[in-house]
């Protein structure tokens, strides 16, 4: 076993390791935090503090920690064949047997599954992808991708450019020629006068004038995480997604919905898309398929476009040396078998989803919570400054950090995007987990008004 425990841990990482999103100016002068080990929905840092984890590590951890029986598929994967690749000619059959399994959770629609590594190199490769398909339907100047302010797709070039984040154009200038983006369904702060429905109409109708401007014969794609996450948990009006459909079939667009968090039971369905009741033509996935045990990702590729990458494109040349990695693959086999085995997709959709709705809600008579969007295990609380008219304060990252960061104290792992307070916790979290999380959160929120007055 390798040891982890030299004291002097926080000095080595401060001299030797630059974490991802994370200002490293300050964190070396704070020092950072070490996670030394997990259980349920708790983990528990170097210094014996425990935490419930109400985010699921980042968004992942669905099955919840300490499942012995992914550490052990996987080890007796690597004990028979540690690796071997799915290029020229061979795999292995957890990879197959992945797919399979993939894809019987939409119904066969989505019959065939590209492995990745993340949900970021998922990104590249539908992207990839859908000019190839275009390409070879026939329709070559069909390479613009559309996509949405605010949205997160990863931290590739390509990722970065169809995420909406202008903080993160502006580090490696970005976006990428033939991204574009339009508005998002953030009705809190962007929706006016309008009702939520009316408003839903009017960003997704952004898409056709986008198209027109564009011209359709150019657009290969446009894609859209079904609840924006990293964005804030921004659940969109009933008629966004109906909307969306409609354009994108009138126009011939492929329409890409990127499950990497709404994917394996987050929503209380198995996919994003299933909740919202469209139809993807390639869904990049990643996150839950595994519960983050190991890495591994992929994009779920509709009947119309795998028959076009096998019957026409034949050899589709990209790939990864570790796409359908036998030991990822078995810990994602072994994951689905829980989710599946204890019903966790329905236990989301009938029990504690619908259980953290009114939890979530009952913060709704604090004055300071403005709405608290939920679906499944996926929620939000909007921090306000003003509920009648919805004005937010002029620091909304401050905000969100203070509660944050008094959550944190209090033995809570919240994330804040700006002034909104977001939850992704466990598939397995109980009612009374639930309770006590936003417990905590009423006491933060307590917190944050006395300290304004
Ligand atoms: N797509 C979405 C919707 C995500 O939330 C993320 C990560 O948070 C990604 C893509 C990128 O995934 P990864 O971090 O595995 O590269």
């Amino acid at each position: 076993m390798t040891e982890f425990a030299p004291s002097n841990l926080a000095a080595i990482d401060a001299a030797h390791h630059i974490h991802p999103f994370s200002d490293m100016h300050k964190l070396n002068a704070s020092g950072t935090r070490f996670i030394s080990r997990g259980e349920g929905v708790h983990i528990w840092d170097s210094t014996g503090k425990k935490y419930l984890d109400a985010f699921a590590g980042l968004w992942c951890v669905n099955v919840g920690y300490g499942r012995t029986s992914i550490a052990e598929a996987a080890f007796r994967q690597m004990q028979e064949l540690p690796y071997y690749n799915s290029f020229f000619g061979t795999t292995t059959p957890p990879a197959t047997l992945l797919a399979q399994k993939i894809a019987s959770h939409t119904g066969g629609r989505l019959s065939h599954v590209f492995f990745t590594n993340s949900g970021s190199e998922a990104t590249d490769t539908w992207f990839r992808m859908a000019r190839v398909y275009w390409k070879a339907v026939g329709h070559p100047l069909k390479t613009m991708v559309i996509a949405r302010t605010n949205g997160y797709h990863g931290s590739t070039v390509a990722g970065a450019s169809l995420g909406g984040m202008k903080w993160m154009h502006e580090q490696g200038n970005l976006p990428i020629a033939g991204v574009q983006h339009i508005g998002q369904p953030y009705w809190y702060a962007e929706g006016g006068d309008l009702t939520p429905e009316a408003f839903g109409l009017k960003v997704a109708q952004e898409l056709e004038a986008k198209i027109l401007d564009l011209g359709a014969e150019n657009v290969a794609a446009f894609v859209a995480e079904p609840i924006q996450g990293a964005g804030g948990v921004i659940v969109p009006p009933s008629t966004y997604w109906p909307e969306i459909r409609r354009i994108t079939e009138k126009y011939n667009i492929l329409l890409v919905a990127d499950e990497v968090i709404t994917g394996f039971g987050r929503l209380g369905s198995w996919f994003g898309h299933q909740h919202f009741g469209f139809e993807p033509d390639l869904a990049p996935i990643a996150k839950g398929l595994s519960s983050g045990y190991l890495p591994i990702g992929g994009v779920m590729i509709s009947e119309r476009v795998a028959k076009v990458l096998i019957e026409e494109v034949g050899d589709f040349h990209h790939g990864f040396t570790y796409s359908g990695h036998p030991a990822a693959a078995v810990a994602a086999l072994e994951n689905l078998r829980i989710i599946e085995e204890e019903g966790l997709v329905e236990r989301v959709r009938d029990d504690v989803g619908p259980y953290l709705v009114q939890a979530l809600a009952s913060l709704r008579d604090h004055e300071l919570v403005g709405e608290t969007p939920s679906v499944g295990l996926m929620g939000a609380v909007q921090i306000t400054a003003d509920k009648a008219t919805r004005r937010r304060f002029d620091k909304p990252d401050d905000i969100g950090t203070q509660v944050r960061n008094h959550c944190l104290d209090n033995g809570l792992i919240l994330r804040a995007t700006g002034d909104r307070m977001l939850f992704s916790p466990p598939l397995i979290i109980s009612r009374s987990e639930i309770d006590q999380t936003v417990e905590t959160l009423r006491h933060a929120l307590d917190a944050l008004r006395d300290s304004r007055t």
